[in-house]
């Protein structure tokens, strides 16, 4: 299925060759600094996980919880291997918002066992993006207000001013390992109030400046 999300003028073909996750990357209210990684947790999500707005979240059968997540999302423009953070921004086309929808039953078996997060974060509809992209010279990301509502109750709240790495930062690291593309995405964390979905929900994420990218939620037939 082809994505296309406004961006300026035009529509924006979704097209990335990889998705790329950062585990924790905000701490939660009163949680201490030693908590947070000293290294990025990074993890890749596959191209076939993404829906554009207004779609529907398919909770699979092989997991009882799914749990949302808010995060920013950071579209590249241009091809980049080893880029100093001091460049990051030349790499980046625009941002949008992103769920990065996550069996938790599964990825806590997971990380018990030390096992891959592929399967709890790889399911289809699992990359929700939209509602559009926002150009990297039209917005600063650093401190925009990023939050998620259920069914109209507000279920995360923060500020992107949270993230533990940076985007400069997490650019520079991922780029050190694999050589980022024209269209990747890059999901930059997720700040604390992830909970349940249900079949029959709404939800309605936001963040500041990009817009409300809402979808409905579904069980697998
Ligand atoms: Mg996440």
């Amino acid at each position: 299925m082809v994505i296309k999300l406004p961006f300026g003028d035009t529509l924006y073909e979704v097209k990335p060759t990889k998705i790329i996750g950062l585990g924790k990357n905000y701490l939660a209210p009163n949680e201490p600094k030693e908590n947070a990684p000293k290294e990025p947790i990074v993890f890749l999500k596959p191209p076939s996980s993404l829906i554009g707005p207004d779609e529907t979240v398919i909770i699979p059968k092989k997991s009882k919880e799914v749990h949302h997540e808010v995060e920013l999302g950071v579209i590249i423009e241009k091809r980049g291997k080893n880029i100093p953070r001091e460049k990051a921004f030349d790499y980046i086309l625009g941002y949008t918002v992103l769920l990065d929808i996550t069996a938790r039953d599964i990825i806590s078996e997971a990380i018990k066992r030390g096992l891959p997060w592929t399967v709890a974060k790889g399911f289809d509809t699992f990359t929700p993006v939209g509602p559009r992209i926002v150009g990297k010279d039209e917005l600063d990301p650093s401190d925009l207000e990023i939050g998620l509502k259920v069914n109209g109750k507000v279920r995360q709240l923060s500020r992107t001013s949270g993230m533990i790495f940076k985007i400069d930062e997490i650019i520079e690291y991922v780029s050190s390992i694999m050589t980022l593309e024209p269209g990747d995405i890059i999901a930059t964390g997720t700040p604390e109030g992830v909970d349940l979905l249900k079949p029959g929900d709404v939800v309605e994420a936001w963040i500041e400046g990009i817009g409300v990218l809402k979808e409905r939620v579904d069980v697998e037939k």
